[in-house]
């Protein structure tokens, strides 16, 4: 696979900044007569208050209410009529929005979109039923589901000091408390073009369209001021953290374990990030548990027979310290309690001897893989743009994983495990239906 294996491969794009600071990311595709337009704001839930949860996702509600000259529901029935689809999404890192329309309409998606990032509208008439619609929302999602409402308060405690901690949606008293004034200043403050990147995938290049950029978003002004980021820093811990917990409404129990980790911009507890370690990171969570012929999934389930399914995954892309995730799904007749010394066995062992080369180069080409697929699918390449660039990245560095993935070494995943795969780093949630499924812990939370 010649290809798949170029470690100087770079993402075919133009890039540039607009004169007002908005950035601009062109990842030309020209296979369909298809463009998927997005906007990507550097403020998700991350940058929100204690007290003001949800904001950044109650904003990204609000941003479909109109401005004097597209009243609300104008966007929804371009794209319509346009036969294209539209979304918006609210993370931590972010708040995006994306129209996927054909080519001709590029220009009018644009126009609407420039428009709404100054001249938004709100009235109290707007803003008290979306509150009901977003209170809503989190009832049926966070609330009706078990394993979220724990979730939610083992993530307050593993995130004890930063954002990371906060639920996105926000907490319910907090989707209660905050005010119009409260969303139109987040609006003022963080929805401008020195604050946003635009990325347009799909059959276009900069030179047919960097004049309607120019004529729709170069012609807005720029925010005096936006904030810097805050980076909040967890501090360091001397031992893990344990939480268990009984709800009747549980079905299938829960064990799940975050380990902290760096993630490409920021290291655990203030420290540096070193280079490459999050790429190897990513080929330690593929070795331990990437697949069915992993490491987790042959001992706990092939060979134990404790579990239906054991995984590993890892998050790199994000402003904060990221988390390297083990999950497990044990079998019915199994208590949560037998988990962890299984899972600690798999570890203790990976750090003593070692990964193989043979499993770092059957990594390597699995998450060269996968890459090349998501890139195929423009969807995914803007998604994967606009989380990069929302992190802290820059299109300079966005391939730099090619060049750390093809010079990483056995050594290099080896120093990694037993540098993050600490008790002391580790948070675990267990989430039973009764006491039984607990085994010998008691609930604490
Ligand atoms: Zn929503």
């Amino acid at each position: 696979m010649p290809q798949i294996s170029n470690s100087s491969y770079t993402t075919p794009h133009e890039a540039y900044t607009l004169p007002n600071g908005l950035q601009v990311v062109i990842l030309p595709d020209t296979r369909v007569p298809v463009v998927t337009h997005s906007i990507w704001y550097n403020v998700g839930a991350m940058d929100e208050q204690s007290g003001k949860t949800g904001l950044a996702h109650m904003t990204e509600h609000l941003m479909f209410k109109g401005t004097p000259t597209n009243p609300a529901g104008t966007m929804d029935k371009v794209v319509q009529r346009r036969g294209g689809t539209m979304n918006a999404f609210t993370s931590y890192d972010f708040t995006a929005y994306f129209q996927k329309v054909p080519t001709p309409a590029l220009a009018e998606m644009m126009a609407l979109e420039a428009d709404r990032m100054n001249n938004l509208t709100l009235t109290e008439e707007d803003f008290q039923p979306e509150r009901k619609v977003v209170a809503e929302e989190r009832k049926l999602t966070t609330e009706a589901d078990p394993s979220d409402r724990f979730f939610e308060k083992v993530l307050r405690q593993h995130f004890s000091k930063t954002t990371y901690g906060h639920p996105i949606i926000g907490w319910a008293d907090d989707i209660q408390g905050y005010t119009k004034e409260d969303a139109l200043a987040w609006y003022r403050t963080h929805y401008a073009p020195n604050n946003a990147a635009l990325i347009l995938v799909g059959d276009v290049n900069k030179a047919l369209v960097a004049d309607t950029i120019s004529s729709t978003y170069g012609s807005l002004g720029k925010e005096a001021q936006v904030p810097p980021r805050a980076l909040a820093i967890e501090p360091a811990r001397k031992a893990p953290l344990e939480f268990m917990a009984i709800d009747p409404q549980v079905q299938v129990p829960v064990w799940h374990t975050l380990y902290r980790a760096p993630s490409s911009f920021t290291g655990v507890a203030g420290a540096k990030v070193q280079p490459g370690e999050a790429v190897a990171l990513w080929v330690l969570a593929e070795i331990l548990g990437g697949s069915d012929t992993a490491r987790l999934h042959r001992a706990l389930v092939l060979e134990q027979q404790l579990a239906d399914d054991a995984s590993a995954s890892y998050d790199a892309v994000r402003a904060m310290e990221s988390t390297f995730d083990v999950s497990v799904q044990p079998q019915a007749d199994v208590a949560l309690d037998k988990i962890m010394p299984a899972v600690q066995q798999v570890i203790n062992q990976l750090i003593q001897e070692g990964v193989t080369a043979a499993e770092l180069n059957k990594a390597k080409t699995s998450i060269l893989a996968d890459e090349t697929y998501a890139r195929d699918d423009s969807f995914t390449a803007m998604y994967r743009v606009g989380m990069w660039l929302t992190a802290g990245g820059t299109m300079a560095t966005f391939d730099d994983w090619r060049r750390e993935l093809a010079s990483l070494t056995v050594a290099d995943v080896n120093a990694v495990a037993k540098k993050y795969l600490t008790e002391s780093g580790r948070t675990t949630a267990m989430l039973a239906g009764n006491a039984g499924q607990l085994g010998s812990l008691k609930p604490n939370l």
